[in-house]
Order: C-alpha cells, then structure tokens, then sequence
C-alpha cells in the first residue's frame, strides 16, 4: 500500500492526536452505514424518520423494535482490523483522544480506551421522561419497557436527529482537536454536525488532518493526507508503516 512517506515521520514523532469515526469503520464489521442501513424489514423506512422523538412520540414500539434489531446485529459482531489497530495506536500515542460517532460499541470491544461517545450508545436506554440512564431493563410483549422509576417510556440512549449532543462530551472532543498534531476523519461522511467541524476545529490550531474514506467527502479537498481505500485495511498498515 502506498501511504505518504511524510505522514509516517510526522505520525511516529505525534505526541497528541485526534481520531473522529464514522459508520465507515465499522462496515468491515458487517454493519451498515446510514446510507446503507435500509435492509430488510425496515427498508421502507429511512433512518432519518425513525431516529427522531417525533417519530418515538408517534410509534414508540416501531422506534424501539428499530433499536432492538440493531442491538441484536451489534450483538453478533466483532471489531475489525481497523478498530483494533486505533487501539494500538492508543498505546503508542502518549495523548490520545478517540471520538466516534458510532454507537455500536465496538472500540471499546476493541480494547480502545479513551473514547467519547458523541452519539450514545445502543446497548444503554434512558427514560424519556426523567431521563435516567440504565443499561438493564424488563422487555414487555406488545409495548415500550417502562421506567421503574417513574414510570415513563424507555428509550435508547443516543442521539437522535433534532437533539443536542452531551454538552461534556462535546467539549471534551473540542479541546482534543484544538490541541492535537493530527487529526484523522476516518469512515465519515461529514455530513452530521458538530462533529463534522471537529475537523477545522484542529485545522485552525494548525493540526494536519488526515482522512480515510472508501469515497470523497466534502472534507477531501481540505485535508493534508487522503488516504481513499478501507480503514480495516488502511490503519493497520499506517501502524506497521510507522512503528
Ligand atoms: P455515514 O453513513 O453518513 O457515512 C459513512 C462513510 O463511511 C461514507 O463516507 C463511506 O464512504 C465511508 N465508508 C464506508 N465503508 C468504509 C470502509 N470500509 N472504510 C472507510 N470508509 C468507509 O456515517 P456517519 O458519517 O457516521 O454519520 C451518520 C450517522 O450514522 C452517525 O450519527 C452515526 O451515529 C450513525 N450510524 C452509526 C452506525 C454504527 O454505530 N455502526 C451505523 C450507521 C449509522
Ligand atoms: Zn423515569
């Protein structure tokens, strides 16, 4: 594989680096991204119109059913060779800041340990009322499980499309791009914001930004290194090409 010689010696020298991810890394997994993930059962609905409070205000059962297929996928399926090669990068990078997207939970299966979950994560609920997180509850047939607390409807807890992202986690993200060397967009469309401006966030600080991508992106044109191909096949090169 041919990767930038200059990006190799920069990457080794690296003392602080920022990855943000995307549905991308975990395709090689066998999940699919949005734009992929109208398959079977569900094909007749888009994302974007189950993964809302609308839509769980309209149909809680048909946004919970949703959710539980997709926590019954990721159940079934392991980190690829991408995710565990960011682990390893975690190891060798003294500050190391991993943001994803993602809330399949595989980086940390993966053995990644300073991760900032922007979106969630599936196999957690919450209450849609008071709010409270858990990751157990009761399954009841026909309906939405109940909060033992107070009653209300449970939901996953993720972010859904109209809904601000955890003010903390943001922040954190924020200060990890402002004050890295590199920046890597990895399996990313960089179509859904904030994360999205994760990128200039490190730009403007002057970190050299680097994607992996099997296609273009908007952001393509604005990186230093695009590195077109799959992350399962290009972070471990990259890793064995530096170290
Ligand atoms: P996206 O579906 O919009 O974009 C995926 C990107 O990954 C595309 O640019 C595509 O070219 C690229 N890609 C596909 N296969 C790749 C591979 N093997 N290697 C490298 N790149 C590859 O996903 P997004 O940008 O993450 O944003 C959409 C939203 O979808 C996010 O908010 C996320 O929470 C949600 N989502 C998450 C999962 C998951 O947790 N696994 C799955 C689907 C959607
Ligand atoms: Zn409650």
């Amino acid at each position: 594989m041919n990767l930038p010689p200059e990006l190799i010696v920069y990457l080794r020298s690296s003392t602080r680096v920022a990855v943000l991810t995307g549905a991308g890394i975990s395709q090689e997994s066998g999940l699919r991204t949005f734009r992929e993930a109208r398959d079977g059962l569900w094909t007749q609905y888009k994302p974007e119109d189950l993964a809302s409070r609308e839509a769980f205000a309209q149909n809680p059962k048909l946004v919970w059913d949703w959710y539980a297929m997709r926590r019954e996928k990721v159940r079934g399926v392991l980190p690829n060779p991408g995710h565990y090669a960011l682990a390893e990068l975690e190891r060798r990078i003294p500050t190391f800041t991993l943001i994803t997207q993602n809330v399949d939970g595989l980086h940390l299966k993966a053995g990644s340990a300073n991760i900032i979950e922007l979106h969630g994560n599936l196999q957690r609920v919450k209450c849609s009322e008071c709010g409270r997180a858990t990751v157990e509850w009761v399954e009841t047939e026909g309906s939405v499980p109940i909060c033992l607390v107070c009653g209300g409807l449970l939901r996953p807890d993720v972010v859904w499309f109209g809904e601000s992202l955890p003010r903390a986690a943001l922040e954190t993200a924020v200060l990890a791009c402002r004050e890295c060397e590199i920046f890597f967009s990895i399996g990313t469309s960089g179509l859904v914001q904030p994360a999205a401006s994760l990128a200039y966030a490190a730009r403007n600080r002057g970190a050299k930004l680097v994607e992996i991508n099997a296609e273009q992106t908007s952001l393509t044109e604005k990186v230093d290194f695009a590195l077109q191909g799959k992350s399962g096949e290009i972070l471990p090169a990259l890793l064995s090409a530096a170290w």
